[in-house]
């Protein structure tokens, strides 16, 4: 059997860094785990290609070489998805798809000639097993959720690392909180499921193995769910691994913000060689926080959290919404002063949206306000309900957000209060690369010679240089990100330099 494992493209948006990918020479952020874990399941007499549409081109030989295509998805890969369906039509190749996209609306795609949803290592088996006798079925779901212990080590033979910016693993799945716009509990449930230790420590040799150097990104949901099992076992094992291969990777994460109530969680964390968490603040209003179950961002000084966690040697990268029920038009400059005073460099500010299946999708069903599908990018101005507020003020509020936080001078102001107070843990030696160096000159020829924001980038160049010469990597990286952003906002909003502006 010849299986051709395809990983859709994905669009421009906030999370495809695709302008910053272009300084460091790769092609996309990190390569497709869902596809490589589905392959790493598959009977090994079979026959493995994958090609990410990221990174590569789907050729017709590929499709006619290929039995079965099996394609894996996100929402914000529908538009390619259909079209690599309609291709494979066209090829007259078998498609299996699977995946967080076709779990939650497989009735809107035609073509597909079997369905494997959910968790794969609950229905791919039952799918192998009627294909071996001959009696494949147009879909597999499951209710049950998944035992992580069977998850095997992702088929990384069959990347191409070199065209990645990180590696990704996964060690849970499931988050122990309820908010009301949120598909992961729907999808994972709200019990976290871990992987064991020795299964954590097995992966990361697997990447060293392969070959990889650099950056991890732990695609769990929540990495904190289970906080006793990672003080306990899993970051003492990952701690004890990186000592002995000497800090050749580095860690970042999605976690709540309760991870600030637990210095020892972030000590560990820090000491594991964790350096970046991503939380969702989602707003500084109690009252749309009370509105959308964020019990957990309630009741604290959020900015004071925030500060917490970057002593501790963590920058944390923050999601942020507008278009709650309960939010006011003074809530848009509220978010630009609390995302200005945080220090959050990386500020994902996006619209409320209502993915389909969740509690807000079911409140908004009922009070007769969806209006659509939702795109998949939260940050394309794009909204599948009426709001309470007024849709043009909400929208030119949300501009005024975006235009103003990554305006050259608020940005680097940002930069700079997030670097003083950042306090790394660096046990990694750092070695000299020559594409650092070709990252550098590309930086400074774009951002700092033909670039808007030169002068911002220079004073924060010698700043760094200066103050904080240690952080100078970290202060390019970050000049080299709000070109990114602006250019990817840019798409939709105008951002200049803002200079007038004044901020409370
Ligand atoms: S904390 Fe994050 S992952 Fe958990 S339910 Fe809320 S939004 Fe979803």
């Amino acid at each position: 059997m010849k299986i051709l494992l395809v990983c859709p493209e994905y669009p421009d948006t906030f999370w495809s860094f695709k302008y910053a990918l272009k300084f460091i020479f790769k092609k996309a952020v990190n390569p497709p785990l869902g596809l490589l874990t589905v392959a790493a399941m598959l009977p090994e007499e079979w026959e493995k290609k994958l090609v990410d549409m990221n990174v590569m081109t789907l050729n017709d030989k590929d499709l006619k070489w290929a039995d079965f295509v099996f394609i894996s998805a996100i929402s914000i890969q529908k538009e390619s998805a259909q079209k690599l369906i309609t291709r494979c039509k066209e090829a007259g190749v078998k498609i299996v798809a699977g995946g967080p996209l076709f779990t939650t609306k497989y009735e809107e795609f035609d073509g597909v000639t079997h369905f494997v949803l959910n968790e794969a290592e609950i229905t791919l088996p039952l799918f192998l097993e009627d294909l071996r006798n001959g009696c494949a079925k147009y879909i597999y779901t499951s209710d049950q959720w998944a035992d992580l212990k069977e998850t095997p080590i992702p088929s990384w033979d069959l990347v191409n690392m070199k065209k990645y910016a990180t590696m990704n693993i996964q060690y849970s799945r499931g988050c122990p909180f309820n908010c009301e716009f949120c598909d992961i509990t729907l999808l994972y449930g709200r019990i976290p499921r871990t992987k064991s230790k020795d299964q954590v420590v097995a992966e990361l040799e697997s990447l060293y193995l392969q070959g990889w150097r650099g950056g991890v990104f732990l695609v769990d949901d929540n990495f904190i769910g289970n906080k006793r099992k990672l003080k306990k076992e899993i970051l003492p094992a990952i701690a004890k691994w990186m000592g002995w291969r000497k800090y050749v990777f580095s860690f970042a994460t999605q976690t709540s913000i309760d991870l600030s109530d637990d210095e020892e969680l972030m000590q560990l964390m820090v000491e594991a060689g964790f350096d970046t968490v991503f939380v969702g603040i989602e707003t500084p209003n109690e009252e749309s926080l009370a509105e959308c179950n964020k019990f957990q961002n309630k009741n604290r000084d959020l900015i004071a959290c925030v500060k917490k966690i970057q002593r501790f040697g963590l920058q944390v990268q923050g999601g942020f919404i507008v278009g709650f029920d309960n939010d006011t038009p003074s809530i848009f400059q509220r978010q630009i002063s609390f995302i200005q005073k945080s220090g959050i460099v990386t500020a994902m500010v996006g619209l409320l949206n209502a993915p389909a299946g969740t509690r807000l999708y079911h409140r908004l069903k009922k009070e007769n306000r969806l209006l659509k599908a939702i795109s998949g990018d939260n940050t394309d101005c794009s909204i599948n309900f009426i709001p309470k507020m007024d849709y043009q003020i909400l929208i030119d509020g949300y501009k005024k957000i975006l235009s103003t936080i990554y305006s050259p001078r608020c940005y680097y102001e940002r930069v700079k209060e997030f670097l003083k107070e950042y306090k790394p843990l660096q046990k990694r030696i750092f070695q000299f690369r020559l594409k650092y160096f070709g990252t550098l000159l590309k930086s400074i020829l774009l951002l700092g010679i033909i670039g808007k924001e030169r002068f911002y980038y220079w004073k924060l160049i010698f700043w760094s240089l200066l103050r904080h010469p240690r952080l100078f990597p970290l202060a390019v990286t970050f000049a080299i990100y709000g070109f990114n952003f602006r250019k990817t906002f840019g798409n939709y909003i105008e951002i200049r330099s803002n200079k007038k502006l004044r901020l409370p």
